[in-house]
């Protein structure tokens, strides 16, 4: 008998782990090295965890068998609304605060406690594609808004009002912005908060990198402008701790609860159901907020995020045809491709082609719903000499693809 996917999956897509990666895997099966600029995991290269965060985890850890309660240990929640009241979001409590087995789990579980079929919500357009993926299988239908990279990326007002509808439940916003390294500046955000509170909508902001920023950006929690919605806040450990493999992440109800008691109620439920998020993990929580920022360093020009940042963004501007905007926080950038002189059809295949004849592994920009197939992502994760060969392997590939 054949076994069949779900329905629900029909328009489900993530393919930052889809069908290049596979291929780059087979490759590397064969003997072959892939020079990896895919996935925004700092481990692998060479980032180290910050040490007082292990020691706390560490010392913690024969109290961590057991389960914790749903919404996560009381010293981790208690650190994150501290950390949100040192960022302006003011009126948070613990019962606010969820972890969870990182952001990911949280973007889920939080859709699939707001969202009747068809309801629609606001994406970014490009976007980290697990947004897209998980409203479309929490039934919803994602409607995504035009970011701009003439404005250096930030949200198309004009855009977002054109696509609210009867249906439009929730905006999503990223900030700082996986693809695009965007950190939106104060005006940017207001008029977002502006169009939230005369159409009704609820702010899912995913601010995973609100400390990976470069120069001089600064980041505006999005919640601190809007006290009067509800906003979620996502924030967690993996990008600004360089410990994703521990999968804490967390979640922040912020502004006027009296009228989403019933939500509330759903996520407490999903909560439940998954029992706790991973405990060990937790205990890393509080070290990690409470103690020394190592993330300030990294992000210098003289830092390793900050110089590798600098370098891919250099570089790849160099080369003919290939333009991007300076990315000011997070670990990418987004470059793009002239298509008069790179006329690519189908991006998927332009990331294979890269793959197969350089073996460097990127993921094209369709993966984040960007609606051209004129645009890839780097991770700038890589050691900046690694990097830099990186983009010549990518100057002789275009060599080939230029028309
Ligand atoms: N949100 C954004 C914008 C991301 O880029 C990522 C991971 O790359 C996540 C959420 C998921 O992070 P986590 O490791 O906390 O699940």
């Amino acid at each position: 008998m054949q076994v069949n996917q779900s329905g629900k999956l029909t328009s489900v897509c993530y393919d930052i782990r889809g069908p290049v990666l596979k291929r780059a895997k087979q490759l590397e099966a064969e003997g072959n090295n892939i020079l990896k600029l895919h996935i925004g995991n700092p481990a692998p290269f060479g980032f180290e965890a910050p040490p007082e965060l292990l020691q706390d985890m560490i010392r913690n850890l024969p109290d961590a068998h057991g389960y914790s309660d749903s919404k996560g240990i009381l010293p981790a929640r208690r650190a994150i609304v501290q950390r949100m009241e040192d960022d302006g979001v003011t009126g948070v409590d613990v019962e606010d605060v969820y972890l969870g087995n990182g952001v990911s789990e949280l973007i889920v579980m939080t859709l699939q406690a707001l969202l009747n079929d068809g309801d629609e919500v606001l994406i970014p357009a490009p976007d980290y594609p697990l947004w897209t993926a998980a409203a479309s299988l929490c039934g919803g239908t994602p409607v995504h808004y035009l970011c701009d990279e003439a404005a250096d990326w930030a949200p198309s007002l004009d855009d977002i009002e054109a696509k609210i509808g009867d249906r439009t439940r929730a905006l999503v916003l990223i900030n700082p912005n996986n693809p695009t390294g965007a950190v939106y500046p104060r005006d940017v955000l207001t008029g977002v908060v502006e169009l939230a509170r005369r159409h009704n909508l609820i702010i899912f902001a995913d601010e995973i990198y609100d400390r990976i920023l470069y120069d001089d950006a600064r980041h505006i929690p999005i919640a601190s402008l809007a006290p009067d919605l509800l906003c979620l806040t996502f924030g967690g450990l993996s990008k600004n701790y360089r410990v994703a493999g521990f999968r804490a992440g967390w979640v922040v109800l912020s502004g006027p609860k009296e009228h989403a008691e019933s939500y509330i109620e759903g996520l407490d439920i999903l909560a439940n159901m998954r029992l706790c998020p991973n405990v060990p993990g937790q205990h890393a929580v509080q070290a990690a907020l409470g103690g020394y920022q190592s993330i300030n360093e990294l992000v210098l020009p003289t830092g390793r995020l900050g110089e590798q940042r600098d370098r891919a963004w250099k570089l790849l501007n160099d080369l003919p045809g290939v333009s991007c905007v300076r990315p000011m926080g997070a670990l990418y950038v987004f470059p793009r491709l002239d298509p008069e002189m790179y006329p690519i059809e189908d991006d998927m295949r332009f990331a294979l082609d890269l793959l197969e004849q350089q073996k460097l592994l990127v993921v094209q920009g369709t993966g984040f719903n960007w609606p051209a197939t004129d645009h890839f992502r780097v991770v700038t994760l890589q050691y900046a000499d690694d990097l830099e060969e990186a983009v010549g392997r990518i100057g002789e590939f275009l060599h080939t693809y230029r028309r």
